[in-house]
């Protein structure tokens, strides 16, 4: 009996942390869309203040201007419980901090003065977190919790980057190691890069459809597939690594050898590099960037490309179509971003076309530069950090 009420009251508080992080900032629009009642709501709003977990809203532009007296706008705090992302690339750690309401407070990337290995990464990420704080103007007890967008082979459960393509050196990395050594962050987590990056453009407010996949393409062919509302991981949390599927024989696009170690990897052909060298190879014109392929290459030789190109994207997306029955496509990248406008009025038709039964329902392209994956993990765990947050003040 005193389990179920005890829960009966977190799950109440949980309801209403939701209802302001799905924009319901007042006691009385949170009363009446919660149907919670007005004097539980009124208390619990009182004491999520006191917590220190939500403020007061004084922000003009958010006012609401009627007869009567003022009513009371309420926000999460922006000086405590907040959450920052980083994702680590070769070059740059990129930083996004935001509040549980999923708002970003600050945002930066940080340039790597030397190459990332598995010796100096722990010291390079704790002095760009000091950096963070400092740029943002954030005391280090109000960040307390830490999430990493990584690439390659991750152990999420266990906290460990195994491998990844583009940090070589990187082996084995325990994530704890920033729980410990770092004294006001109380969770850590790792995230892939490409559920980051998805994360990034649905924004994870219930509002995308619950079965899609979001297929990006640049430097590297990734994948993310969601079904029915959960991320399909698979066994060792690998699942969706569609660039390394071989495609045994395939001689049209003169292929590079992929770093996993194979030669005919979807990604030895359809990444920037693999088109980049392609080019290189077959019309011995070496281009540093796929955007001056419409510069330097005659109409043939880029319309010889697109084919390619296209060739390759239709069997991919129709293969994806017809093992996972999307909603929706989401596809983007550089690569992709270099035929966007003949992409849109084509290809949704032909992947139709294409598909067993005519799907997916939707296609939608994204640009690479609207994605954000420190955004993108940060607020993948904002339901977990609620949560031991609740667990913390209620108990
Ligand atoms: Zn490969």
């Amino acid at each position: 009996m005193l389990v179920t009420r005890k829960k009966m009251r977190f799950d109440t508080y949980l309801t209403i942390l939701n209802a302001i992080r799905n924009d319901l900032t007042t006691k009385r629009t949170i009363h009446d869309t919660t149907r919670i009642s007005w004097a539980s709501c009124s208390d619990i709003i009182n004491d999520l203040s006191r917590f220190g977990i939500i403020m007061e809203d004084n922000d003009p532009d958010r006012q609401l201007y009627r007869p009567g007296p003022k009513t009371t706008i309420y926000k999460f705090t922006d000086t405590d419980h907040l959450i920052l992302g980083l994702e680590i690339t070769p070059t740059s750690i990129n930083s996004t901090i935001i509040d549980l309401g999923k708002r970003i407070l600050f945002k930066k990337a940080y340039i790597l003065q030397e190459e990332l290995t598995n010796i100096n990464l722990y010291r390079l990420v704790r002095n760009i977190f000091y950096q963070v704080l400092e740029d943002a103007d954030k005391s280090e007890e109000s960040i307390t919790t830490l999430v990493f967008a990584l690439t390659g082979a991750l152990d999420r459960d266990n906290l460990i980057w195994i491998t990844s393509p583009k940090v070589h050196s990187v082996r084995s990395v325990d994530f704890h190691f920033f729980q410990q050594s770092l004294p006001f962050i109380k969770q850590v987590f790792i995230e892939h890069d490409i559920t980051a990056r998805a994360n990034s453009i649905i924004r994870t407010d219930n509002s995308h459809p619950k079965n899609f996949a979001f297929l990006h393409i640049s430097d590297g062919v990734g994948m993310a597939v969601m079904n029915n509302g959960v991320y399909i991981k698979g066994e060792r949390g690998l699942a969706g690594e569609i660039g390394h599927i071989p495609i045994l024989g395939y001689t049209k696009i003169s292929g590079l050898p992929c770093y996993c170690g194979k030669q005919q990897c979807l990604e030895s052909f359809l990444s920037s590099k693999a088109i980049l060298h392609h080019i290189s190879t077959t019309y011995d014109i070496d281009l540093d960037d796929l955007g001056e392929m419409h510069k330097r290459l005659s109409e043939e030789q880029s319309e010889e490309v697109r084919q390619l190109v296209f060739e390759l994207l239709m069997n991919t997306t129709i293969t994806i179509e017809n093992i996972f029955d999307l909603h929706t496509l989401y596809i983007g990248g550089w690569v992709v971003e270099q035929w966007h406008a003949q992409l849109q009025q084509t290809f949704k038709h032909n992947v139709q076309e294409g598909s067993w039964l005519g799907g997916p329902k939707d296609i939608v392209f994204y640009d690479e530069e609207t994605t954000n994956p420190s955004y993108g993990a940060a607020i993948s765990v904002i339901h977990t950090v609620m949560h031991r947050i609740l667990m913390e003040v209620l108990t």
